[in-house]
This record gives structure tokens, sequence and C-alpha cells, in this order.
């Protein structure tokens, strides 16, 4: 049996999983992430977490074939440095050399989200099939590319900017500086953003039963599109915006399956149904030829870590 270790770095906690090569968990568990207290710090909480796994899962650190580190933000994936991590306050640094020398280990580093591309693709929705893609509908909208069972990343791995493919020209500004982004109109934000506006011109909609402009979430308009106007146009426009972006994947890559994940996901079929159809409509030469498949991402927040793992498989 072989083993492999994944890290998965988020902007709060590290996780981390000691997996095999068919992704049964051997150990898993997290460590604050720390830092606000500088890289150097961060790096020695992940070989903390890294040693209570080997401890818990009585796996010795020479059975571990190497350990995989998604880390988000800008990546440097060849080298293993952090070219630019804002919410870590990271720049120029050399992850994969410093957890090496703390952990004793073969270390590679990947961008959070296209480990959790990876992921899925070897051990999750994607499994089946050699090409997928993955969207994470979250803060913003993140995802990564899988062609031949391997990562497409791009030139200097910093490719796969999926969120930031304009859907309408001249449309809502976006953090990267462009206007009409994917990520303006599908993330999570957005969607909330959408149903707060919804919420203030609709007094009477049947959202403000339970809700308010504060508690207003990614799920209201969906929670009440059964029986509110209002909802329901939030929830079908938002899934109009949706899949476009998803049409345009397709169109380019022609994946076998496109994986929906993040908070958003968990509406499921309410979800996946009705943006299949809208892909089976729309799609270049439509769906029978080729066919490609929306389906909701499994490995929830483990994704990142089995990814990362999988980057030495
Ligand atoms: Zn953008």
């Amino acid at each position: 049996m072989k083993y492999y270790l994944g890290i998965d770095i988020g902007g709060m906690t590290v996780k981390g999983a000691l997996i095999d090569q068919t992704a049964a968990i051997k150990s898993e568990g997290s460590i604050a992430t720390a830092c606000e207290q500088g890289g150097e710090a961060m790096c020695n909480n992940i070989a903390r977490l890294v040693i209570s796994l080997l401890e818990k899962s009585a796996i010795s650190k020479q059975e571990i074939e190497g350990m995989g580190v998604g880390c988000p933000g800008v990546i440097d994936s060849l080298n293993g440095i952090v070219v630019f991590a804002g919410n870590l306050g990271l720049k120029n640094f050399p992850l994969a050399k410093i957890i090496s020398e703390k952990t004793g280990l073969k270390v590679k580093l990947t961008n959070d989200a296209n480990a959790a591309a990876l992921g899925e693709a070897k051990f999750g929705a994607g499994k089946k099939y050699s090409d997928s893609i993955l969207v994470t509908l979250g803060t913003g909208v993140g995802g990564g590319i899988v062609i031949n069972g391997k990562l497409f990343e791009g030139g200097n791995s910093a490719g796969t900017e999926i969120g930031h493919m304009v859907i309408a020209e001249d449309g809502k500004p976006c953090t990267c500086g462009r206007r009409g982004c994917f990520e303006s109109y599908a993330s999570a934000t957005a969607l909330m953003e959408q149903t707060r506006e919804a919420m203030r011109n609709n007094p009477q909609s049947a959202m403000w039963k339970t809700y308010n402009l504060q508690t207003a979430s990614g799920k209201t308009a969906f929670d009440y599109s059964d029986c509110d106007k209002a909802a329901k146009s939030v929830a079908d426009n938002y899934i109009k915006y949706l899949a476009c972006g998803i049409i345009n994947l397709a169109n380019i890559f022609r994946p076998q399956v496109i994986m929906l994940g993040g908070g958003v996901s968990e509406q499921g079929e309410n979800l996946t149904a009705p943006i299949q159809k809208i892909l089976n409509a729309q799609i270049m030469g439509g769906n029978n030829y080729a066919p490609v498949k929306v389906v909701k991402a499994t490995l929830g927040n483990r994704a990142g870590a089995f990814g990362a793992a999988a980057l030495f498989m």
C-alpha cells in the first residue's frame, strides 16, 4: 500500500489528510493557519499537523510517497513558491522548500482551487472521467481543469482563472479590474447581492418572512423560488448567468463532466438540472455527441487535501 499526505491551506485553518492510493483516509485533522504571525509560523504549524497525522495513523514518515500542498493565491508550482497570496500575507515565499526541510518529506505545491479540481477528478464526482472541470461557487468563482487525468495549470501555473472570464461586456465591476466577469454574477457573493436587491425592491416578497437584509444568504432565493415571484426571478437569473459561463467552458474544453462545488452547490438538483437543460439546448452541436454532464461535486471541503495528496500519484 502507498500513502500520501495532502494539505489544504485556508485563511483560518490548515486541513490535512493522510490517505492511501484508493483515497481511504488513514488520519485527518486541522490546525490554525497562524499566517498573521508570518510564513515561518504557518509552516511550523503545518509541520505540527503532519506529525499528528502520522502519529494518529501509525504510519511512518518513510512510508509516505510525498506531501502535496494546496495554497490560495498565485502559485509557482514548478518551483514550489507562493508568488503572491494576499489573504495569507505571503510574497515570493518558498513554501515547498521550507515545509520539506521541516518535515523531511518531498513536497509539491499547487493553487488551492487546482488541488480541489484534481481531488474531485481523481476521487470525487469526476472519477469516472478523464476530462473534468470544477467550478466552485463561493466568495468568488474558482475552479480548475483536468485534461487526460492531469491538471492543466497554464503558463507558470497562473492560468484557469475561470471566474474572470467575461460574460457581460461592460457589466458589473470585478475585483480584477475588468467588468462583467463570471465571478461578478455567479459567485455566492453575487447571488447574495442579487437577493438583497430583490428584497429591497419587493417589500411584499415572501423572502422577508424568514430573512432580512443582514441574514439573506445564497440559500434565500432558492428557499422561496417555488412560491414567490421575486425569489424565483433571482434564482432564474442566477442560473442563467451560471449556465452562460458553464457553457463557455463546455464549448472550449468539452470535458465529460463539469462539477459544481462551494456553498451554492448545496442546492444540488435545483441547480444542476436547470443548468443541464440550458446546456443541452445551447452547447455547440448539441449534447448528444460528446455529452457534457453537469453534476454536484462530492468531496466537499476534503477535495483540496485529497487533490494535493494526488499530486504524488
Ligand atoms: Zn474579474
